[in-house]
């Protein structure tokens, strides 16, 4: 009998929850699920955890509280409510709870990641921006208390099962692995590798969100159109496998079949493939070390014909060429890089800025960052404030404009 994982789902009604809790009930006997969150889908929220038999939930306020309950199943004994964004990371830690799995978009999933790296829970991470805004302190964490750190990103999981198999490789390694020369980083180019440049400034949120391949939240979809999210995940393996950013190339593959591949000292480039289904990556978290049923399809090579690689154009997606800059001047630009991205993309997907002037903000933004000289956060509530300090310069331009 496998042992039994409690599972906390921190983001539960988004994409990546929702693709989790359909993995979940395919293995009845391996996981229960203890804590479920959201923020904006209540009613979802609701109906995941009656489904799911959750034993808490974790809502932003009281007018969630009152929807939740609204919208709960008459007759049924209703779960914990919790409330609030410490709740969050409280229930990260909840000594009930053995795996968490951090799938909130943006730094305001930062806390609740920390705070499962912190109390040594099995933590699979979705949650880029945790890594992106906190790195140094998130390892530091994982190594500190005996977590186990499972890459949810499918370049990164990617990566992770290319790795040399040692036991100890989800304890948030201090050097690269040994004999690996490079982590080549694919990207598929998103909806706009084609478009030509000087239709860029016009299109809308939903050209920007239809993805070629994956169905994502509508955030990481614009940051797959400009490549800020390759961007992120270059310092997201940055971190993760304690790799110089010299040795992480990025490679554009259209049919994202080939989810990201290690190169050895030898000349040999192992690669993992598969359909582009969050399920399996998460699958991959959720079973670790073994291998569970995900419920993906069959990926058909000969049917796929052809695999295609090209190299980045950065006149194209200047997010990508942002992003090395941020890495290569600290952390404090990295949070920088974060948070202006965040506030700029929501600016986008509002409709008060155009498609364009997501990289010129995000430009101001770490110029201001490097005026302010370049700091190195070392606590959670000095990288929150620094956040919080972008956030509002960003949000000067996105008026300005
Ligand atoms: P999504 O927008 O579909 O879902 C986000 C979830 O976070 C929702 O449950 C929402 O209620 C919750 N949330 C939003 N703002 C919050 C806040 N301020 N406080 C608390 N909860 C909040 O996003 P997604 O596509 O599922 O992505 C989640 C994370 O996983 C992101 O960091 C993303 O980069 C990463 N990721 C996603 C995919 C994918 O295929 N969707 C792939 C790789 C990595
Ligand atoms: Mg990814």
């Amino acid at each position: 009998m496998p042992v039994q994982q409690r599972l906390c789902i921190l983001g539960s009604t988004g994409s990546i929850g929702v693709s989790t809790l359909d993995v979940v009930a395919r293995h009845p006997d391996r996981f229960s699920v203890h804590a479920l969150s959201a923020h904006s889908r209540i009613e979802s929220l609701a109906e995941q955890a009656a489904r799911h038999a959750a034993r808490v939930v974790i809502v932003p306020d009281d007018a969630a509280r009152a929807r939740f309950k609204a919208a709960w199943p008459a007759g049924r004994p209703l779960p914990e409510i919790r409330q609030g964004a410490q709740a969050l990371a409280d229930t990260a830690a909840d000594p009930e709870v053995t795996a968490v799995m951090a799938a909130i978009v943006g730094a305001a999933g930062l806390p609740g990641a920390l705070a499962a790296a912190r109390a040594g829970k099995r933590v699979l991470l979705a949650n880029k921006e945790a890594l992106v805004a906190a790195g140094s302190l998130f390892m530091r964490a994982v190594r500190e208390s005996g977590a186990e750190l499972l890459p949810i990103d499918s370049e990164h999981n990617a990566i992770f099962q290319c790795l040399p198999q040692s036991a100890d490789r989800a304890r948030a390694p201090a050097s690269p692995a040994e004999g690996v020369r490079r982590l080549l980083l694919t990207a598929s180019g998103g909806p706009f590798r084609r478009t030509a440049l000087d239709q860029l400034e016009s299109v809308t949120p939903d050209q920007a969100c239809a993805h070629p391949n994956w169905r994502m939240g509508r955030k990481i979809s614009v940051d797959s159109a400009t490549m800020l999210n390759k961007g992120l995940e270059v310092i997201e393996a940055h971190w993760l496998f304690a790799m110089p950013m010299e040795r992480i190339q990025v490679v554009v593959h259209p049919q994202s079949v080939v989810h990201s591949m290690v190169e050895y000292l030898d000349g040999s480039i192992l690669a993992q493939l598969g359909q582009p289904d969050m399920r399996t990556p998460i699958a991959y978290g959720l079973g670790y070390p073994e291998r569970i049923d995900g419920g993906v399809g069959l990926l058909e090579l000969a049917r796929l014909g052809r695999l295609d690689f090209e190299t980045p154009d950065l006149a194209r997606f200047p997010c990508l060429r942002l992003s090395f800059d941020a890495l290569g001047q600290g952390q404090g630009a990295c949070i920088a890089l974060n948070a202006a991205n965040e506030v700029a993309v929501d600016g986008f997907l509002r409709g008060r800025i155009r498609y364009t002037q997501i990289p010129s903000i995000i430009e101001h933004c770490l110029d201001d960052s490097m005026a302010h000289g370049s700091q190195t956060p070392s606590s959670l509530a000095e990288i929150l404030d620094l956040d919080a300090r972008t956030r509002s310069v960003a949000a000067g331009f996105c008026q300005a404009r």
